[in-house]
């Protein structure tokens, strides 16, 4: 048997080590369910050596014990500080590699001495040729160094759907790089890449403890700044309250006895919404655009001419990058391999290859469908109640959950309609109903109550969709069985495109006058506009004053008289509705 060659992806933040093993890839556990190993080093008081999470919670308290993001400083020939005594870059690298090593051989019962690393495409021959040493250092033989974005397309397979150019956009704790590649018949070649070696996801957890801060500040009057224990405790309670926001509408930032003034305990409780913590991050996300055109420029490329987008790094995670990236590209950014695992499992492919192997392929479970649901919003210039919300992506690795905040739309709203549909259309009428639901029994409080939808998908294609009314609790939900059924969407496009000619023809032979409002779709969507319409009036009628109502009244008659034509004499009546609703501020 030919010796398992292992790859390994030497983050500044985080590494990891993976194998392939009966044509498998496998990132090995550092730890029970933990894949990834913190890039820090450090030397316990007793001398013990430390690395990965136990070095990283001893920064915190000892950061003259401890190393952290020693990437940065690889191919420099200073030296490098650690409990009193100097290191080499690649001496402190080579702690990290070992342990991996050491990992590795635990897991496999093998002694391995092999294996592929990767480095950033930016990386100089300086940087690469320490890289190489520190490999050594840590007994290993370094049979190649690759690229990370090489990686990255090997793990999306990207290389095996024929010629093709990627944009590979890596945004990680600390570090931010894109690249762009040229892949043809399992070549890999990048064309051009550009970065920030200092903006990450460690950026957007600075900000959510400046605003936790200004808020003690000016709440408390407290400055905690100078507490290394409290800050240390608020940078935690920022990351787990930035991941909660790539998931939820609202997080909160909790610390209990954060710290004291005058002898009297001080807690901190506070919530943030998502909206209000993408305002905060967005420059940094317009950092990072900023440079996927410089990469494209310099890669003699248009937006135009990119056929894929890669994500890579942990913090693209995060919705606001994926949509803008989205928004600026013109292209669904891929996510469905693990962006934090991805560039280990592309070096463990590589190194499988040389070890002679056939190219493995990554398996992953994703979702082929979107799923989402309706809100008012603007729609061709005009707000209409329809607007489709995805909240699960096609192509979103399952199992998965996602929750979005809406609001009532009216004063003392009791009730809510929550559609779900299957489809990708920005008007959700044109996608598949597969279900809905009403949250009833809200409380009496103004327009802009929050409720927080929740699409929750299993492997079994089970969807459940959950409305919450995030003040009282109230929750009201549905499970839909078969989300992921065998009719693929083409099929039921064409199915339903069927049945709906056969329930047009009927309906228009059915109602006098021929073809209705309701034989196009954009008919479909003036009744429903209409109808939505009607009942907004009527809600309103109970509290309009006398006049008002009675021209309400004579322009519902109008559009119910409408509602049985054609669409032009239905848009007419409508539209007028729609200006007096205006008129009136409902
Ligand atoms: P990496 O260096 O690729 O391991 O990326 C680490 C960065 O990704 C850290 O800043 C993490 O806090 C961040 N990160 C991990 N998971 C998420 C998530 N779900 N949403 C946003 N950022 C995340």
């Amino acid at each position: 048997m030919t010796e398992t060659i292992i790859g390994i992806d030497l983050g500044t933040t985080n590494s990891e080590v993976a194998i392939v093993r009966d044509g498998r890839v496998e990132v090995i556990e550092v730890a029970p369910g933990v894949r990834i190993l913190p890039s820090v080093v450090g030397v316990a008081d007793d001398g013990t050596l430390l690395v990965g999470e136990a070095a990283r919670n001893q920064y915190v308290l000892h950061p003259e014990r401890s190393v952290r993001s020693i990437k940065r400083r690889m191919g420099e020939l200073d030296a490098v500080q650690m409990a009193g005594k100097d290191y080499s870059a690649q001496e402190i690298s080579a702690m990290i590699l070992r342990r991996l090593r050491e990992i590795a051989e635990a897991h496999t019962g093998e002694t391995l001495t092999r294996a592929v690393i990767t480095v950033p495409a930016y990386f100089s021959d300086a940087q690469r040729q320490a890289t190489r040493e520190a490999g050594e250092i840590a007994g290993l033989e370094v049979m190649r160094i690759i690229n990370e974005p090489t990686a990255a397309a090997l793990a999306y397979e990207s290389c095996h759907s024929g010629a093709r150019k990627a944009l590979v956009y890596d945004l990680g704790g600390g570090t931010f790089d894109v690249s762009v590649v040229n892949l043809e018949s399992d070549v890999v070649e990048v064309l051009a890449s550009h970065g920030n070696n200092h903006l990450g996801g460690d950026d957007f957890d600075e900000k959510l403890v400046s605003f936790a801060v200004e808020h003690l500040r000016t709440k408390n009057t407290i400055d905690v700044r100078d507490n290394a224990v409290a800050m240390a405790r608020l940078q935690r309670a920022a990351e787990t309250a930035k991941i909660t926001l790539s998931e939820q509408p609202y997080a909160s930032l909790s610390e209990e006895y954060l710290s004291e003034k005058d002898g009297v305990p001080v807690h901190l409780s506070l919530e943030i919404s998502r909206s209000d913590y993408e305002d905060m991050i967005e420059p940094f996300v317009a950092e990072t655009l900023a440079a996927v055109h410089v990469a494209l420029s310099g890669a003699g490329l248009t937006v135009s001419e990119i056929n894929e987008i890669l994500l890579v790094g942990g913090a693209t995670r995060t919705p606001l990058v994926q949509r803008r990236l989205e928004e600026e590209l013109g292209l669904q950014p891929r996510a469905e391999v693990d962006p934090d695992l991805c560039v280990a499992m592309g070096a463990a492919i590589q190194a499988a290859v040389i070890a002679g192997a056939q190219a493995p392929t990554v398996l992953v479970d994703v979702t082929p469908y979107t799923f989402g649901t309706s809100a008012m919003g603007p729609f061709n210039g005009e707000m209409y109640p329809y607007c489709f919300v995805p909240l699960i992506r096609k192509n979103t690795p399952i199992p998965v959950s996602r929750s979005e905040g809406f609001g009532t739309l009216f004063d003392g709203q009791t009730r809510a309609e929550i559609n779900v549909y299957q489809g990708e259309d920005p008007d959700a009428l044109n996608n598949i109903a597969i279900g809905r639901f009403m949250i009833e029994g809200l409380r009496d409080a103004p327009a802009g109550n929050p409720l927080i939808t929740t699409f929750s998908l299993d492997v079994n294609g089970i969807l459940q969709v959950t409305s919450r009314e995030k003040e009282s609790g109230l929750v009201h939900s549905i499970t839909i069985d078969k989300a992921i059924s065998a009719f693929s969407g083409d099929k039921l496009l064409a199915a339903r495109e069927r049945i709906d000619e056969l329930f047009g023809e009927q309906e228009a032979a059915e109602r006098p006058g021929g073809a209705d409002a309701a034989g196009t779709a954009d008919g479909r969507r003036l009744r429903i506009e209409a109808t939505a319409l009607i009942e907004k009036a009527e809600r309103l009628l109970t509290t309009a004053a006398a006049e008002d109502a009675e021209d309400l009244v004579n322009a519902i008659e109008a559009v119910k008289d409408g509602l049985g034509g054609s669409a032009d004499e239905l848009k007419t009546p409508t539209d007028a509705l729609a200006d007096l609703l205006y008129y009136l501020d409902a």
